[in-house]
């Protein structure tokens, strides 16, 4: 348990090629600074991944620090409820800091200070990557330097608190919209200014090569474990595993150890306000007629993937209920699976997560993230759609407790 998945460990599936590219996508779009210092770290990762001195650590932090395995809860009262496939929770909300990005902000925090940088970077929307890497950081003895939009710090004030807390020097950007792009513009200018001694952690699956690969094998310790676990309390795998989908960290974490099995693999995106609204996050919509934004092929953040642009071909607004699917980009090695036909994408309104998310607190005594929540709806859509001897995995990639207020604020006030 809690071993980092080498990227042979299929034989039919050995992406990224050498150059980070997922089929078209992923690759390396950076300015010419950067590119010594990706070599860098991408010489760094392919060594220390296989380094047993380094797996061990890792996974002894994973042990007794971050608190995996984190256990398989069979939600018997929901299955029952809905009468059709049993719903298994892989539990990430459980980790400490409340989420799966501590797994992936631990590995490469691991890589920096073996890399002999002591000092790190990175950079925060709704705060919950910036929680997981000061936390690193923390625990590493390393400094730690956070961006975060001005627009952002007001919004997510807890998480700001929590970061400064652990230690972390919490920068404000005030320019253009004062949201992430902007801080991911002013963690690039840091990393250029300060490549010798500096360390950009990236808290999803996408950015510049080996960004992607890297922390979908920091997460692939999800769906490794929540493999074995279905083996051994049922006797065999899931018929379907579903995951939320914002960068695609969780989904491809979860989704990895499953690739080379017959088993349905579904990434739920955010709906928003729905499709014809203008107002969502579903990066897998073609254009159309009825489409105010849709996905298109473009570079961005370092990366060749699907972007949710306007008819001009403008980076579009984003819209969800919840920060962390809030983002009009998405991890490369997604776009592939889906042209592969590999892994289904599917998306689940504002309103259907919300519904999930008091459905899962009444019925089994779990408060999810209203990321998870995007999971959760798709089950209980597809749930009574199957037989009861088939089985749903659910990965529940965090806790609510951040969300309360945004769940308090939606609800009537009775
Ligand atoms: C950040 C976050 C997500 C979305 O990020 P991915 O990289 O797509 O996993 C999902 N769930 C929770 C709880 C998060 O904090």
């Amino acid at each position: 348990m809690g071993k980092i998945v080498s990227t042979t460990a299929f034989a039919d599936y050995s992406m990224p090629d050498e150059q980070g590219r997922f089929g078209k996508y992923g690759g390396r779009f950076v300015p010419e600074t950067l590119v010594p210092a990706l070599d860098d770290v991408t010489s760094a990762y392919l060594e220390f991944k296989e380094d047993p001195s380094f797996r061990a650590e890792y996974e002894y932090l994973l042990r007794t620090y971050v608190g995996r395995p984190s256990p398989v809860t069979h939600a018997k009262r929901l299955s029952d409820h809905l009468g059709g496939a049993q719903i298994y929770l892989k539990r990430e909300d459980l980790l400490h800091t409340g989420a799966h990005k501590i797994n992936n902000a631990l590995g490469q925090a691991l890589i920096a200070k073996r890399m002999g940088k002591k000092r790190i970077i990175a950079e925060t929307g709704a705060g919950q990557h910036g929680v997981a890497t000061a936390t690193a950081c923390a625990l590493l003895g390393l400094d730690c330097i956070i961006y975060m939009g001005t627009v952002d710090m007001a919004r997510q004030e807890p998480n700001v608190f929590r970061m400064r807390l652990l230690g972390a020097d919490v920068r404000p950007v005030s320019s253009g919209t004062k949201t992430l792009k902007d801080a991911v513009n002013e963690a690039i200018r840091d990393w250029v200014t300060n490549v010798g001694d500096t360390y950009y952690i990236i808290g999803s699956a996408l950015g510049p090569h080996p960004y992607p690969v890297m922390c979908r094998d920091f997460q692939s310790v999800i769906g490794i474990e929540a493999r074995e676990q279905m083996l051994e309390r049922v006797g065999r795998l899931p018929d379907e595993v579903l995951a939320c989908v914002g960068g695609g960290s969780n989904a491809i974490g979860a989704f990895f150890a499953f690739l080379a099995d017959p088993v349905r693999l579904v990434g739920v995106e955010a709906g928003g306000l729905g499709v014809t609204s203008g107002k969502h996050a579903i990066r897998f919509t073609d254009p159309g007629p009825e489409r105010k934004i849709s996905g298109k092929l473009g570079v961005f953040q370092g990366m060749k993937t699907r972007v949710l642009q306007n008819a001009d071909g403008q980076i579009a607004e984003t819209h969800s209920v919840s920060a962390g699917l809030d983002y009009a980009g998405i991890g490369p090695e997604h776009v592939y699976l889906h042209d592969i036909d590999r892994v289904h994408f599917t998306s689940v309104t504002d309103d259907e997560a919300m519904a999930a998310f008091h459905t899962l607190c009444r019925m089994e005594g779990i408060i999810p993230a209203l990321e998870s929540s995007h999971a959760v709806a798709e089950a209980i859509k597809r749930a009574p759609t199957m037989a009861a001897s088939q089985i749903l995995l659910v990965n529940l990639s965090g806790r609510g407790d951040k969300d309360l207020n945004t769940v308090m604020s939606a609800m009537p006030s009775a």
